[in-house]
């Protein structure tokens, strides 16, 4: 099993993992900060980000969450197919109900994109001292930069929430944020 093998497996079966150059660009950041060694990802999916962030350093551990049981079993396989079970914790589990009270140096928000807010309060308590918070997907195919009306309803509620968040980052007194229009757009959040 190799990396293309998941990123074929992720088109044939409709699984939104990250883009090209948005993991190009994560796994950059990661590989350039070597105090990054304690990773929590909201939105495991088949485990493709997971197990390219664990393959980066062997002193990485990343935990991550997957509400979808069909995913999760994939994840878990695909896990194992790479060997990382040590290092790679995969929580079978909705990531509002997860407890967690380790820190994480890195977290990585890229699950159910209406509830970006809830995620960024629930895990940035969790956050160490210097640590970093990614958010994928807040371009959203162009949507939440569209002037045009929507015509979707769900479509607009959805790119409404994701506008929400955007400008709940801009306007956060505790956390700076840089964006970036890099492949679906991410969002690189820090303690002020
Ligand atoms: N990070 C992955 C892609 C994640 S796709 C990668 O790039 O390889 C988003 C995943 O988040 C989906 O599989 C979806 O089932 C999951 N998800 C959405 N909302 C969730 C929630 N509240 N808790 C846990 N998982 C969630
Ligand atoms: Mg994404």
């Amino acid at each position: 099993m190799v990396i293309k093998d998941l990123e074929d497996y992720a088109k044939e079966n409709h699984v939104p993992i990250m883009e090209h150059d948005g993991i190009e660009f994560l796994t950059k950041y990661i590989k350039e900060h070597e105090e990054i060694k304690n990773i929590l990802e909201i939105g495991c999916a088949i485990g493709y980000s997971a197990i390219r962030m664990a393959l980066i350093r062997d002193d990485i551990h990343v935990t991550t969450i997957e509400r979808d049981q069909e995913r999760y079993l994939k994840a878990k396989e695909n896990v194992s197919a790479f060997h990382l079970e040590d290092r790679i914790t995969i929580l079978f589990q909705d990531a509002l109900e997860v407890e967690l009270n380790e820190q994480y140096d890195f977290i990585f928000i890229d699950a159910a994109k209406s509830q970006y807010i809830k995620f960024f309060e629930k895990f940035t308590p969790l956050l160490s001292e210097n640590g970093v918070v990614f958010s994928d997907n807040l371009l959203f195919h162009g949507y939440t930069k569209q002037k045009e009306r929507i015509e979707s309803k769900n479509l607009r509620q959805l790119v409404q929430k994701i506008r929400k968040y955007i400008v709940y980052l801009k306007e956060n007194k505790n956390y700076v944020t840089e964006f970036y229009d890099v492949g679906d757009g991410i969002a690189v959040t820090k303690r002020r």
